[in-house]
C-alpha cells in the first residue's frame, strides 16, 4: 500500500464542514460531488499530498447517517492508495481480512475503491482506493 490518500470525516454539512477546514487548513474545497451509490455528498480539500474528504448523508439511510446517528459527527474512515486493487483485495482476504465489498465499486473522486470492516482494523473503517485514468 501507499500513502494515505484521504481521512474521511462524516458531517451534517458538507457547505458548513467545508467553510471550517478551508480555514482550518487555509485552502478552499476544491471539488464537490455526489456519489448516488453510496447516498452521499462528498467534498475534498488538500493538504499536502493528503485529502480531508467531507461526506454528508443524502438521506437517513446511508451508512454515514447511520454511523452519525450512533457516534456523531467524527472520522469515518482512513484511505490508502493503491497500485492495484484487486492485488491488494486478495492478499488482504488471505490475511484473514473482512472486505466489505467483494469487487471494487466506483467512488468519489475517480477511484476504485474498496471497504475493509472496521472489526477487521481495531474498530476503524479502512478505504483502498486505486486511481483510475480518465
Ligand atoms: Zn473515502
Amino acid at each position: 500500500m501507499n500513502k494515505v490518500e484521504h481521512i474521511g470525516i462524516a458531517v451534517n454539512s458538507v457547505k458548513l464542514a467545508g467553510e471550517i477546514y478551508s480555514k482550518l487548513l487555509n485552502t478552499p474545497v476544491y471539488k464537490t460531488e455526489t456519489v448516488e451509490s453510496e447516498h452521499v455528498v462528498t467534498a475534498f480539500l488538500q493538504s499536502g499530498p493528503n485529502k480531508i474528504e467531507l461526506l454528508e448523508s443524502l438521506n437517513d439511510d446511508s451508512a454515514i447517517a447511520k454511523f452519525i446517528a450512533k457516534k456523531g459527527e467524527g472520522i469515518h474512515h482512513i484511505a490508502f492508495e493503491v497500485d492495484d486493487i484487486n492485488a491488494e483485495m486478495q492478499r488482504l482476504k488471505a490475511e484473514g481480512f473482512v472486505l466489505l465489498n467483494d469487487k471494487p465499486k466506483q467512488g468519489a473522486d475517480n477511484k476504485l475503491v474498496c471497504f475493509v470492516h472496521p472489526k477487521s482494523a481495531n474498530g476503524v473503517l479502512i478505504e483502498l482506493c486505486q486511481e483510475v485514468s480518465v
